[in-house]
C-alpha cells in the first residue's frame, strides 16, 4: 500500500512571512507537496524535529568555489554548505585557470558541478578584459544566473578590471539578456595610491587594509557603475555593499529610473575594524570591515529594505595565504557557508528580530534575484523540498567543526557565541546533514538554470 507522502518534516516552520509552530511540510519526490500545521498527514517516513526551525534551504547569492584550487574547489565549498544549511550556491565565475568567459567554459564547469557538486548551483559568467562581450548572449542562453565585472583588478586573467568603454558595451549587450550584473565596486586608483603611500611608509599592519580602502573607493566605483546602468538599462547589482550609502545610492538611482539594486555580505552586518587588527589576515576581506556605527547603518537599511539579499561572499583561501605580518599580501576573503545560518540567525535574535528575515533575505530574495524563485529559496507547494533545520541554544562556533578540505579550515567567527546551529539539512527532499555528518555524495547537487 502507497502512502500519499513520501517523506514528512516536521518542526517549527520559518518562511518569509511568518512562524508556525507544530507545522510539517510534506514532501513527494523532490518537491513540497503539502505544508500545514498540527497533526502531520501519513507518509513513508516521518522525521520530528519537535520545536527546532524548519526554514528554506539558504541560497548564498555570492560565494567562490574555485579561485585558489580552481573546480576542484566545488566538491569540498559544497560540502561545507551542505553542512551550512546553504541548498543552492550562486557560484562567481573567477576561477583558476579558467574564468567563465564563454559557453565552452561554462559547459566544461557545469560537468564538475553535475558530477562533484553536494547542493545544487547557479553559476555566474564574467568576460575577459578585452574582446569579450561578444560571449555575453551565448552565456545567458547557457543558463547563467548573473554575470559579474569587476572595477578592480586583482589578476588580469582571473580578475581583471573592465575598463569605461568595455563595460558600457558590455551592459547595453546584458541589458538584452535580462540578467543582472554584480559588480565588485572599488576605485582602482584610490586604492593602489593609498596603498603604495602606506608601503612606502612602512605600514602593512592590518587596519591598513581599511585605510587603503576608504569609504569614497567603494562609493566612487558605486556611482560610475550606476551612471552606466542609467544609460544603458542594465539591472546593475553592487556585488558587496560596506556602506550603507551604497543601498542609498542605488535607491536614488531607481527612483530615476534605473534598474540598482546592492547586497550585503553578512561581515558588513557584524565585522568592525576592531576585528582585523585582532584577525590579521584571516579579518581580511574586499571591501574592508567598517565602523561599528557603519554596521549600525547597515542594519538600519536591511530594516528599511533597502538590501536586495545578503550573502557570504564566501572565498576558501588556504591558511598559508592568509598568514604573514604585510596584510597587503594575505588572500582576501572569508570563509562562511558553514556559519551562515547560525551567525544570521544569532545576529537577529541579539536584535530580537525575528528569523523571517533570514528566510527573506538569504533565501527568497537572493532566489529572485537569480531567476532561482520559487523553485528555490521558499517553502511553498511545488518548490523544491530544500530546508535547514535549527536548533536554538547556546553553542561556540568552532572551526575545527568545519568540513571544507584541512587548508581551509578556519573561520573569522571562530569562537563566538552562536544561538543557533544546523540540526540537519534537506536537499530535493532527502537529508544531506544531520548536524554531524555530510550524508551527500559528490554529484548530488544539480546546476540549476536561471528561469526566464
Ligand atoms: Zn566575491
Amino acid at each position: 500500500m502507497s502512502t500519499p507522502f513520501d517523506r514528512v518534516v516536521r518542526g517549527t516552520v520559518v518562511t518569509s512571512s511568518a512562524v508556525w509552530p507544530n507545522a510539517y511540510v510534506a514532501i513527494r519526490g523532490e518537491t513540497i507537496a503539502a505544508i500545514g500545521q498540527g497533526e502531520p498527514p501519513p507518509a513513508a517516513e516521518t522525521i520530528d524535529h519537535g520545536e527546532d526551525l524548519v526554514l528554506p534551504g539558504l541560497v548564498d547569492g555570492h560565494m567562490h568555489t574555485s579561485s585558489s584550487t580552481g573546480w576542484p574547489g566545488i566538491e569540498s565549498a559544497t560540502r561545507s554548505a551542505a553542512a551550512g544549511g546553504v541548498t543552492t550556491c550562486c557560484d562567481m565565475p573567477y576561477d583558476v585557470p579558467k574564468p567563465v568567459t564563454d559557453l565552452a567554459i561554462l559547459t566544461d564547469k557545469i560537468g564538475w558541478v553535475e558530477r562533484t557538486a553536494h547542493v545544487d548551483m547557479a553559476l555566474y559568467g564574467t568576460i575577459t578584459k578585452t574582446g569579450g562581450v561578444d560571449a555575453i548572449p551565448a552565456l545567458a542562453a547557457g543558463g547563467i544566473s548573473a554575470f559579474k565585472l569587476s572595477t578592480y583588478e586583482y589578476d588580469a586573467v582571473r580578475f581583471p578590471r573592465i575598463d569605461h568603454p568595455t563595460m558600457l558595451a558590455a551592459f547595453r549587450q546584458i541589458a538584452g539578456t535580462g540578467l543582472p550584473v554584480a559588480i565588485h565596486n572599488e576605485d582602482q586608483e584610490l586604492v593602489e595610491r593609498l596603498t603604495a603611500q602606506a608601503r612606502a611608509e612602512g605600514r602593512t599592519d592590518p587596519i591598513m587594509h581599511c585605510r587603503t580602502r576608504p569609504p569614497l573607493a567603494e562609493t566612487m566605483a558605486d556611482l560610475e557603475i550606476f551612471e552606466m546602468a542609467l544609460e544603458t538599462g542594465a539591472h546593475v547589482h553592487i556585488a558587496h555593499s560596506s556602506l550603507a550609502r551604497g543601498f542609498e545610492l542605488a535607491d536614488l538611482f531607481r527612483g530615476q529610473g534605473a534598474k540598482t539594486t546592492g547586497e550585503a555580505c553578512i561581515q558588513y552586518l557584524c565585522m568592525t575594524e576592531d576585528d582585523i587588527v585582532r584577525l590579521k589576515g584571516f579579518g581580511k576581506c574586499n571591501p574592508p570591515f567598517r565602523s561599528a556605527a557603519e554596521v549600525e547603518r547597515m542594519w538600519g537599511a536591511l530594516l528599511a529594505d533597502k538590501i536586495a539579499y545578503v550573502s557570504t561572499d564566501h572565498a576558501p583561501w588556504p591558511i598559508e595565504r592568509k598568514q604573514g605580518d604585510d596584510i597587503f599580501a594575505c588572500g582576501a576573503g572569508l570563509t562562511g557557508l558553514q556559519s551562515f545560518a547560525p551567525l544570521m540567525f544569532s545576529l537577529l535574535a541579539e536584535r530580537g528580530l525575528s528569523p523571517t528575515l533570514m528566510a527573506t533575505y538569504c533565501a527568497e530574495r537572493s532566489a529572485q534575484l537569480h531567476g532561482l524563485w520559487p523553485r528555490k529559496g521558499a517553502i511553498r507547494v511545488g518548490s523544491d523540498a530544500d530546508l535547514v533545520v535549527l536548533q536554538r541554544g547556546d553553542f561556540v562556533f568552532d572551526q575545527a567543526s568545519l568540513v571544507d578540505r584541512p587548508e581551509m579550515r578556519w573561520s573569522a567567527y571562530h569562537g563566538r557565541r552562536m544561538r543557533a546551529r544546523v540540526a540537519a539539512t534537506y536537499l530535493r527532499g532527502r537529508q544531506i546533514w544531520d548536524g554531524a555528518t555530510v550524508l551527500s555524495q559528490p554529484g548530488d547537487g544539480r546546476f540549476v538554470r536561471r528561469s526566464a
